[in-house]
């Protein structure tokens, strides 16, 4: 193995890819990153540059297009940088959007993660991390959720795309023993880089709450809407387990570090899922009161309707990354919070 390992981030000047690319740097690795900008800019590529001080390499590639991607893979080789892991977040993920446009979610996140999976195998590459989600296991029927959990039906086409990638990975180490694989089923990211350099900056508005709820507070959108206080929850609203994203990017750091230990070799299966979460739910009017109390600024918000695919309640059992990464979270909600606030104020359209 090369000295610094390279490892390819694809999806890497998105909101998780670019926390973990800084987290890889500092933690050793040589990374290199990949996007198709469909839902994000080259300022967070260069927000990673200027925190990492190093000039990262950065191909504008979709996933799905495998010449493109048989060019990465070249070209890094032949400068003497041959890759040897993947982590693959590229990926489209709101769930709405996906309730909306099945099809576009099928091609973007199934056809893409087929072809990087038959590039890998033609340059040998054997190590690969995958983004999946905790949407893989629908409306669990016991919380906290842990990872024997059956994937029940996808409330969403999103889920059902992270359901598919998981098993098509499974399927390509079949014939492929010499591939190892680490699924990581995310709970839900939030907060932002602590220097607020870099942060989550989606295209057009935002689906996901922190986001919204921040733009907001910024004056850039209108109130909060606040999707459901009739389910049966103890305040009404839907529970999610929310986690620090530099939590989260750390995560990627001991598993690519478990990968190239070895770890997977000679077991049966050659791949492993863990849940990263807090192990803490917490509901949408409880987030918005620990904003409120961390930034001291009131969040506008209204009660509306439920939204098509959210699952009610959700929290991870993330024991087996503790036992088995050496991995938890250890940063706070209202930490998170205030990270994420502290990116709002930063970017250039909070002004
Ligand atoms: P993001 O949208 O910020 O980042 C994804 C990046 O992938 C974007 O920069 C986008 O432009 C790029 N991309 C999308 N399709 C592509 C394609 N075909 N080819 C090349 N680039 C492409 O999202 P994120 O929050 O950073 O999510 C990263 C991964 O984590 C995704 O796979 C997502 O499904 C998964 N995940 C996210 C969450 C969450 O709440 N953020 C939760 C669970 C799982
Ligand atoms: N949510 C909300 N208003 C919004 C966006 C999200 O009430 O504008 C709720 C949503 O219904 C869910 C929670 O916030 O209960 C987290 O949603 P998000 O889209 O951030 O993540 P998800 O869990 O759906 O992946």
């Amino acid at each position: 193995m090369q000295l610094i390992p390279s490892i390819l981030v694809t999806g890497g000047a998105g909101y998780i890819g670019s926390h973990t690319a800084v987290s890889l740097a500092k933690a050793g690795f040589r990374v290199v990153l990949l996007d198709n900008y469909s839902n994000s800019d080259v300022k967070a590529v260069h927000g990673v540059r200027s925190l990492i001080n190093a000039d990262v390499p950065f191909y504008e590639v979709d996933c799905r297009d495998k010449d493109a991607l048989i060019d990465v893979f070249r070209t890094e080789q032949e400068m003497g940088h041959e890759i040897k892991g993947v982590i693959h977040f590229a990926a489209l993920k709101s769930v709405g959007e996906s309730v909306e446009n099945p099809s576009l979610y099928e091609d973007n996140n199934i056809v893409g993660t087929e072809r990087l999976l038959e590039v890998m195998r033609e340059f040998d590459v054997e190590n690969l991390v995958f983004s999946s989600s905790c949407t893989v296991y629908g409306e669990p029927e016991v919380v906290p959720v842990d990872e024997n959990a059956p994937f029940l039906e996808a409330e969403s086409p999103y889920g059902f795309t992270k359901q598919a990638c998981e098993k098509l990975i499974v399927d390509h180490l079949k014939p492929n023993p010499e591939f190892n694989a680490v699924i990581l089923r995310y709970f839900n990211p939030i907060g932002a880089h602590p220097s607020a350099t870099i942060g989550e900056s989606p295209n057009g508005v935002p689906n996901n709450l922190i986001p919204y709820l921040c733009q907001s507070v910024a004056g850039i959108r209108g109130a909060l809407q606040v999707f459901g206080t009739d389910y049966p929850t103890p305040d009404g609203s839907c529970i999610r387990d929310y986690l620090h994203v530099m939590d989260l990017a750390e995560a990627h750091v001991s598993a690519l570090e478990y990968l190239f230990k070895d770890k997977l070799r000679g077991k049966d299966t050659g791949w492993r899922a863990y849940n990263l979460g807090t192990g803490k739910g917490a509901s949408v009017l409880e987030v918005i009161e620990a904003f409120e109390k961390v930034t001291g600024r009131s969040v506008p918000y209204s009660i509306a309707e439920r939204r098509e695919g959210d699952v009610v309640a959700i929290w991870a059992n993330a024991s087996r990354a503790k036992d088995e990464l050496g991995w938890e979270a250890k940063r706070s909600l209202e930490e998170a919070l205030n990270d994420s606030w502290k990116w709002q104020k930063k970017r250039p359209d909070s002004q």
